[in-house]
């Protein structure tokens, strides 16, 4: 058996060699290290793909969110509710702006935003909401949307682990994820659906003067060469990243495919355990499993890590602190927010290793060691 990761990126590199070896001798040769034609081949081919008006390129998700941020041109003081249950990125960009971060609570079955939660968060000084697509699936962006709507407020997803999701909207249509709110933002860090070799990520929107805005502040704030109408900041996609995400972009489907299948095999082994809560797909939506997240109760969550981990199955706990309770935020007087459901979740989680890459082999060791301590 291979030993099993998380994520086996070396593996699903051998599986398209040639291809990317080639596309990377290639950048090399032309040495367009910078803005190279393959940049805004792969942005044309997303935001096909994703069925979006403008992709613009940036160096990495984080600054995809802080670009997203400035364009909408929040103003130091004004308050940006998203999840306390989230990867830290997505809150710190907000303090970093100067911009008042507002915690609010997820669905314990989704682990998204929490609609209801949202409408009582909102204040005369919101001004934008980041939903947060967790783990591989929207979250209920046609309630978000409707209440952004009925307040004037700006919706920023962030869609770094969800790329290729499905979201249906009230009116039957069916829409890519990070293409529904005013930006969507996404990441290519290499171990997420679409990732690169390095760093890299993108901001979405349908909306062409903010799209020249996104673009200005992601180069400095330029308007032409040398002329500087805006305080920006230098990120960029490198051309070598491109070119590589490019070739991914096209197995993009086949991977997410490849991730639901190692999902529906987990799925079935633990149907119906007492205490084990597995991924519940809301209605309308595509899951892309960024991550297969359980939630255990009165099994013991931290004994299960271990024991994996003994067992050579490596398991993760996405987060183990939310954002709220972690020490940056604590001028802020974060911890004082009352999320009881974040809370819950952040002791029960676990997450077990899934990819594109994942052999049967694998899965059914997993899962027979996720069962013999459960039955223990
Ligand atoms: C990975 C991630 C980011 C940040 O992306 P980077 O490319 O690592 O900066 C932001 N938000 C979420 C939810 C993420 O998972």
């Amino acid at each position: 058996m291979h030993p099993i990761q998380m994520v086996d990126l070396k593996r699903q590199y051998h599986h398209i060699k040639s291809e990317i070896d080639k596309a990377v001798l290639d950048v090399l040769e032309s040495s367009a290290f910078i803005n190279g034609k393959p940049v805004q081949d792969f942005a044309d081919n997303l935001a096909r793909y994703t069925g979006t008006r403008y992709v613009i390129p940036c160096a990495n998700g984080t600054d995809a969110l802080q670009i997203a941020m400035m364009a909408l041109g929040l103003k130091p003081g004004d308050e940006v509710i998203t999840p306390s249950f989230t990867y830290i990125a997505t809150t710190e960009v907000v303090a970093l702006l100067g911009l008042k971060p507002v915690f609010v609570e997820v669905d314990a079955r989704t682990f998204c935003m929490d609609p209801v939660a949202l409408e009582k968060a909102i204040t005369p000084r919101t001004r934008a909401i980041v939903p947060v697509h967790l783990y591989g699936q929207s979250a209920p962006m046609q309630e978000i949307l409707d209440i952004a709507g009925a307040h004037g407020l700006f919706v920023i997803e962030d869609n770094a682990q969800a790329i290729g999701a499905d979201y249906t909207m009230k009116d039957g249509s069916v829409r890519k994820t990070g293409t529904l709110g005013t930006i969507g933002t996404t990441s290519f860090f290499p171990s997420k659906n679409l990732g690169g070799y390095g760093d890299g990520g993108a901001i979405f929107t349908q909306d062409e003067a903010l799209a020249s805005t996104i673009r200005m502040i992601a180069n400095h704030g330029q308007s032409k060469r040398y002329y500087h109408d805006l305080v920006g900041c230098n990120s960029r996609l490198d051309t070598l990243q491109a070119a590589i995400l490019d070739i991914k972009l096209r197995r993009l489907d086949q991977y997410n495919e490849a991730r639901r299948s190692v999902a529906a095999c987990y799925n079935e082994a633990f149907a119906g355990i007492d205490g084990v809560q597995t991924p519940f797909v809301a209605p309308g939506n595509t899951h892309v499993y960024h991550q297969y997240t359980l939630v255990l109760e009165g099994i013991d969550r931290d004994g299960l890590h271990q024991h994996l981990a003994e067992h050579q199955v490596p398991s993760m706990i996405y987060y183990p602190v939310p954002a709220h309770r972690q020490k940056m935020f604590a001028s802020f007087g974060a911890a004082d927010t009352i999320l009881p459901v974040t809370d819950w979740l952040t002791e029960r989680v676990i997450s077990l290793p899934i990819h594109t890459e994942m052999d049967q082999d694998q899965l059914d060791h997993i899962i027979h060691q996720v069962l013999t301590f459960i039955r223990k």
